[in-house]
């Protein structure tokens, strides 16, 4: 379709705003980025699959892109970094409609507004089979302020931002043909990359080890264990639930495991000092947006989820590996 993708580069440069740390965007054969001195250049890519990664029939295309970017910005935030640039390269299957990809491209260049991003470059191909999307973010950070999931220590905190669970019921609902609650379908279709809080904490150099949310509390929480040496004890009824959640919960006591293992909430997990916690506080009001304190760190390797009454809780839904130290991906 070499006639129709050079027409659809055409509209995609027309739109794509410049920063003036782009020195190169779209048109030639590589982007340029200027990176300021005693700054990092940080690199993250996404590939999103259809039937994998989302669906046509669950999600609307303007959805598809604006998460495509979102949940790529979010790992630029869980390093306290800062977006500047993102690449687009698209598979676009035949059937597809030039309203349907203008669509697309509505939700990636809101989502790159939103994040105060440049598309810069990106390659476009026709699909003979699913839409495919990768999405590299790159951003910048203060060579002494990048925040890795290797630097949590024994006795930190353990912290989570907004709520959890709400998009693993989201798709639970999906999945059972029911529709969602506007609440629900913008947790799930339009997640949001908590970048100034990543921010925030880095320069205020209130955290000691960070990740972003994708693929559960737990799966994830292994990999910030694995990768800082500490194990982490987690209460049960200190995990922040939104309302909506709640109620869902109080029909259905084992969607707590939603929260523990459902994927997709792109929240920031985070380790901290303890005399962090004033600081913290006032950070959460600062952004309007709740911080909550879920455990502890310790020492070994184990993950121990301790209930209201004292209790170890075991999630039902794919547990026992979580708590074995290794890096494989459980709660997908
Ligand atoms: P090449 O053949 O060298 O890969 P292309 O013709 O594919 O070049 O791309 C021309 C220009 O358009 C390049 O600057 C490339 O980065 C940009 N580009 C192509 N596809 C996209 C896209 N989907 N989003 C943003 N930029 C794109
Ligand atoms: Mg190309």
């Amino acid at each position: 379709m070499l006639n129709g993708e050079f027409a659809l580069i055409e509209r995609i440069r027309r739109r794509a705003s410049s920063l003036p740390a782009i020195t190169l965007g779209i048109g030639d054969d590589c982007s340029a980025l200027r990176v300021p001195p005693h700054h990092e250049l940080l690199t993250s890519t996404d590939l999103l699959l259809e039937n994998v990664h989302f669906r046509l029939d669950w999600t609307d295309m303007y959805s598809i892109g604006f998460k495509s970017v979102a949940v790529n910005v979010s790992d630029i935030a869980a390093m306290g970094a800062e977006p500047l640039s993102f690449h687009l390269a698209v598979g676009l299957p035949v059937h597809l409609t030039s309203q349907q990809i203008d669509l697309f491209l509505d939700g990636v260049f809101d989502a790159l507004q939103k994040y105060r991003l440049s598309l810069a470059g990106g390659d476009t191909c026709r699909s003979e089979g699913p839409l495919m999307i990768a999405a590299t973010v790159q951003g910048i950070a203060a060579q002494d302020r990048m925040v890795r999931r290797s630097g949590a220590q024994e006795g930190d905190d353990l912290w989570v931002s907004g709520s959890l669970g709400d998009s693993a019921l989201a798709l639970k609902r999906l999945q059972a043909g029911t529709a969602l609650s506007k609440f629900l379908a913008q947790r799930h279709h339009r997640p949001e990359a908590r970048v100034d809080l990543g921010q925030r904490l880095a320069k205020q150099g209130l955290v000691t080890a960070m990740l972003d949310l994708s693929d559960g509390l737990l799966g994830d929480l292994r990999h910030l264990l694995d990768e800082s040496g500490v194990g982490a004890r987690l209460e049960l009824e200190r995990l922040p639930l939104s309302a909506e959640f709640r109620t869902a919960l109080s029909a259905q006591p084992e969607l707590i495991d939603l929260a523990l293992c459902g994927g997709e909430d792109y929240e920031l997990l985070f380790s901290a000092a303890a005399q962090q916690r004033g600081a913290l506080k006032v950070l959460a009001q600062e952004l309007s947006l709740p911080l909550q304190r879920i455990g502890g760190l310790t020492s070994g390797s184990e993950i121990h989820i301790f209930r209201p009454d004292g209790e170890l809780y075991t999630p039902q839904q794919a547990a026992f590996d979580h708590f074995r130290s290794q890096k494989d991906k459980v709660c997908e």
